[in-house]
């Protein structure tokens, strides 16, 4: 597959880039591996994945131990990434859970669509201002969701 970038400098349009977001999901869809069964790593796998970053998500960066990390696969085991140790990365839960099964080509796109919507906040532009709300109002209904739930299974 071609990299984003190559992907990006195709696009003219903000039609375009909703174009190419759509097709790289319904690529990354149709090159799904189904029925592959996960296999759980060994206390010694675990240990020599944490390794590779000195305890540190690989995504962020931010401190994490042998217990609360989660060990992410380079290549989505969806798309076919091998159950080896060489194809992990070990990771923070937030950074996992939001890489969930993304393509590469996907990824950077977030990425840089991410960067972008930070300029536009830092800058206090109308833009900034409602892309803020609408996030912080999104946030807080998945916050309100998620102690529901917690209630509910504590029930
Ligand atoms: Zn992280």
């Amino acid at each position: 597959m071609k990299s984003e970038l190559q992907f990006l400098r195709t696009i003219k349009t903000g039609k375009g880039l909703i174009n190419l977001v759509h097709n790289l999901r319904k690529i990354r869809r149709k090159a799904s591996v189904k029925g592959r069964k996960r296999s759980s790593l060994t206390q010694a796998q675990r240990e020599s994945i944490l390794a590779k970053t000195d305890s540190r998500c690989h995504v962020c960066g931010i401190e994490i131990d042998l217990h609360g990390f989660h060990a992410d696969h380079v290549k989505t085991h969806s798309s076919g990434g091998e159950h080896k140790e060489n194809n992990y990365l070990p990771s923070c839960q937030t950074c996992n859970s939001y890489r969930w099964h993304f393509a590469s080509e996907e990824l950077q796109i977030i990425l840089k669509l991410g960067v972008w919507v930070k300029g536009k906040l830092l800058a206090d532009s109308q833009l900034g201002q409602k892309i803020a709300n609408e996030f912080v109002k999104h946030e807080m209904s998945v916050r309100k969701r998620r102690l529901a739930n917690n209630a509910k299974s504590k029930l």
